[in-house]
């Protein structure tokens, strides 16, 4: 366990206590955590190629931009399910096996009477969040689960000031990612939608005036321990604006507002020179097929054709 001392900020108290804790495992947190990524990469590994369906829209996905909600949403009206090509199998598998390590390395880290740690929480959104679709609703899920809920026990662990309750997400990062993520979470920059899951899911526990955290693990696994995690912390400002534009899109979507906001956004930023920003769009930058990490890029890409931007 890590010793007692005050540490200035969640910040610092998380990726101190990730540390440790990878270096210093309780061998049940060990043995609970080879559990899960058995099971989860059997699951991964096994997964069909075929979507199961017509998509359905939850804080982890299709709400990052209205233009992708409201494209998903039309898919749902017409039947049709979307092909978001071959899932990549080793990287769902990847991301539950760092989300247990983490849990594993926290527990092993910190004393059960400093900080409570709430995993993989779930939740039924519509009884949840006023603004939710109603259960049963098509093209929308009804389960959310949170990854981790912090809360202080002791006090001393933490500088006065520090919030005491909030909402953490995990998520696995490429190396070259990590670069562009700060100790400060940016609600403008925030592309993959990282910060408005932590908003749902904050708003949830009542938390969203604490802020929120975003854990992002290197996938590359570095020789350097300073390159191996980095913790970001979501402002509670932005974190509210987060959860608006979240409830914004779903709305808008809902009622058939088509909006490419991240397609938009680059533009916007490559005016004003900031062009280096990366959207999860198709055909990024004018190459002819871009990367992309978003399953209506092409049929957003047809709706655009003509567009000025
Ligand atoms: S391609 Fe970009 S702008 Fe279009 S729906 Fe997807 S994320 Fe939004």
């Amino acid at each position: 366990m890590l010793e007692k001392q005050q540490y200035p900020s969640w910040h610092a108290l998380l990726t101190e206590a990730y540390h440790h804790g990878i270096s210093n495992m309780v061998p049940e947190h060990l043995e609970e955590a080879l559990k899960d990524i058995a099971e989860n990469t059997r699951r991964s590994l096994l997964m069909s190629s075929e979507p199961d369906g017509p998509p359905r829209l939850k804080p982890s996905s299709g709400l990052i931009c209205q233009g992708q909600a409201a494209l998903m949403l039309e898919a749902v009206a017409e039947g049709r399910t979307i092909d978001g090509g071959e899932p990549n199998r080793v990287t769902y598998a990847l991301g539950h096996y760092h989300h247990a390590l983490v849990y594993a390395a926290l527990e092993s880290a910190l004393p059960a009477d400093a900080v409570k740690l709430v995993f993989e929480e779930e939740k039924q959104l519509a009884d949840e969040l006023p603004w939710w679709p109603e259960k049963g609703t098509p093209g929308f899920s009804h389960r959310g689960f949170i990854d981790i809920t912090l809360e202080l026990l002791d006090p001393e662990w933490l500088a006065p000031g520090m919030p005491r309750r909030l909402v953490a997400d995990v998520k696995t990062k490429a190396g070259r990612s990590m670069q562009y993520g700060g100790a400060i979470h940016n609600c403008a920059e925030d592309v993959f939608g990282n910060a408005g899951q932590v908003a749902v899911y904050s708003e949830i526990q009542g938390t969203l005036d604490a802020g929120g955290i975003i854990i992002n693990i290197n996938k590359e696994a570095p020789a350097l321990p300073e390159g191996r995690i980095g913790i970001s912390y979501i402002r509670p400002d932005d974190l509210k604006e987060a959860r608006d534009n979240v409830q914004r899109r779903l709305e808008k979507a809902r009622a058939g507002e088509f909006l490419p906001e991240l397609w938009l956004r680059r533009d916007e930023m490559k005016s004003t020179g900031r062009s280096k920003l990366f959207v999860p769009c198709n055909q990024v930058r004018g190459a002819e097929v871009g990367v992309t990490y978003c399953d209506v890029s092409d049929e957003c890409a047809k709706r655009r054709e003509g567009w000025a931007v």
